[in-house]
């Protein structure tokens, strides 16, 4: 969705806006998105409030309404008027007390810190080496069933001893 203008200011970075390849409607109809309240001009209320409700079945049923909703909280000065996530201004505004309320006035920073801390988490499960007992049914499943290694058919023996080896896994795990 591209609703800012080269004079607005910068969306903050630390929270891009979510990305999806779904045709979101207000990518494909900006204008029913586009509700200046307070500023009704050309449009009836009854109109403004039809529009409303329409952009905001269309948000409901969109991919990215979480993230979407985010990001229109954390960027107030790009999300002054129109409407985000299915919500308008006044309600945005609410819920920016309501953050206030629950994590301080330093609430985007605190929001920031977590995802970052959030991201680092994932990034150091990534490389953390498994344990022992998991490595080794890891191993022995790869064995079993890899479709890299085609093993020949196993002997009698050979399947006792693996069942052996898994369940000892089993058990230290
Ligand atoms: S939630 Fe609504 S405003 Fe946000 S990307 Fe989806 S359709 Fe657009």
């Amino acid at each position: 969705m591209s609703r800012t203008h080269p004079t607005e200011p910068a969306p903050d970075p630390r929270f891009p806006f979510p990305h999806t390849t779904a045709p979101t409607r207000c990518r494909r109809d900006p204008a029913l998105f586009d509700l200046g309240f307070g500023d009704l001009s050309g449009d009836t209320k009854k109109a403004a409030h039809k529009r409303l409700e329409a952009a905001r079945r269309s948000c409901s049923a969109c991919p990215v309404v979480t993230a979407c909703l985010r990001w229109a909280l954390v960027n107030e000065p790009l999300t002054a008027e129109n409407v985000f996530a299915g919500t308008t201004p006044g309600q945005r505004r609410v819920l920016r007390r309501r953050l206030v309320d629950r994590l301080g006035p330093d609430w985007v920073d605190v929001l920031a810190a977590r995802d970052q801390a959030r991201r680092e988490r994932a990034e150091a499960a990534r490389y953390t080496p498994l344990p022992v007992a998991q490595a080794r049914i890891v191993h022995l499943d790869r064995e079993l069933h890899g479709p890299l290694r085609l093993l020949p058919q196993l002997t009698a023996e050979e399947q006792r001893l693996n069942r052996s080896r898994l369940e000892a896994g089993l058990k230290a795990a």
